[in-house]
């Protein structure tokens, strides 16, 4: 009886062992699927919101570890030598909105492409990079653009004339 309890037992971990190997080798962390993006399944759900840094967005699936969250951002072609930065800068948007989300800052999150798979560190320099990228996009969403004509009657005839900076008379 003995026997066949250790057998079982190894065959148990042998299993697992199995289930593991076959998860890392799908680029996925081991651990439970907790998010999957609807969009690609077909489903509805909420994209992830940040008040504070006013950004919104879904990622791929968010497992969930021991140690935390991972957001995983899937993409079909084949992995590059190394990610691409605007690859990651979207994944460390992603970590953002986890960690506003869930209350969890991860450490890392995933970029998955069709071959191969990269773990990126959330690291506190990466954070800054995003930070300086979304006060970049805010700035340019502030600023004017440039006049494109050289009419001081178009102007005159404007509605934004009164407020308008670049205004000819
Ligand atoms: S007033 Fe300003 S917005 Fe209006 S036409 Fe002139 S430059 Fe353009």
């Amino acid at each position: 009886m003995i026997y066949l309890i250790s057998l079982l037992l190894v065959i148990g971990l042998v299993l697992l062992w199995l289930g593991g190997r076959r998860q890392l080798a799908s680029g996925l962390p081991l651990g439970r699927v907790v998010y999957i993006d609807t969009e690609r399944l077909g489903r509805l759900k909420q994209p992830l919101y940040d008040p504070v840094h006013d950004l919104a967005g879904q990622p791929d699936y968010i497992v969930e570890k021991p140690d935390g969250l991972v957001p995983v951002e899937v993409k079909s072609g084949r992995a590059p030598l190394s990610p691409y930065r605007s690859h990651v800068l979207q994944l460390a948007a992603y970590c953002m909105l986890v960690h506003a989300s869930y209350g969890e800052r991860p450490t890392y999150g995933i970029l998955k492409y069709a071959d191969r798979a990269f773990a990126m560190d959330y690291s506190s320099s990466l954070e800054n990079e995003l930070l300086d990228l979304l006060a970049e996009i805010r700035r340019a969403e502030r600023r004017t653009p440039d006049r494109s004509h050289h009419s001081a009657n178009r102007c005159r005839a404007c509605g934004y004339l009164q407020v308008c900076d670049q205004a000819l008379d």
